[in-house]
């Protein structure tokens, strides 16, 4: 797991997103920005090897089931980059504004290259999510678990 991409993508003395590092920290941590950037939309960060995997969701994500979102999985981010709210400006990657708009932790129920299930611990988000990833293996859907019945 690299944040090379994350940080080719930034000047730092611009922005004041953090620069970050690849940590061991601990584990679980779930978060969802709102970003209003040239479009709105959701930023989901799920922390797992040392980094938070990050997929922009553009419309607002599901809290409850029978509505499935649209993923697109961009550069792992820092695991300090849970607690940025602010503004990236003018003409940097990412311009606008940042805000937290869920937050909380999460566990892995199952891990698989194409299909993550997890059970999310969140104000807005609460109960077992499912990421399943197309062949492009960009984009992914996101959506909230039906209950087995
Ligand atoms: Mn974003």
């Amino acid at each position: 797991m690299s944040l090379i991409e994350y940080r080719r993508r930034r000047n730092f003395k611009k922005t004041t997103e953090p620069k970050g590092d690849v940590t061991a920290g601990k584990h679980g941590i779930y978060v969802i920005q709102r970003h209003l950037a040239s479009h709105l939309h959701f930023d989901l960060r799920l922390e797992m090897d040392g980094v938070l995997k990050s997929w922009a969701v553009p419309k607002e994500p599901p809290t409850a089931t029978g509505v499935k979102r649209l993923a697109v999985q961009v550069e792992d981010h820092p695991v300090e980059y849970a607690s940025f709210e602010g503004i990236i400006p003018e003409g940097e990657y990412g311009a606008g504004t940042v805000e937290i708009w869920d937050k909380g932790t999460y566990n892995m129920i199952n891990r698989k290259d194409n299909k993550l299930i997890v059970e999310i611990k969140g104000n807005k988000l609460s109960g077992a999510y499912v990421l399943v990833r197309f062949k492009d293996r960009k984009n992914w859907l996101f959506f909230k678990k039906k209950v087995n019945a």
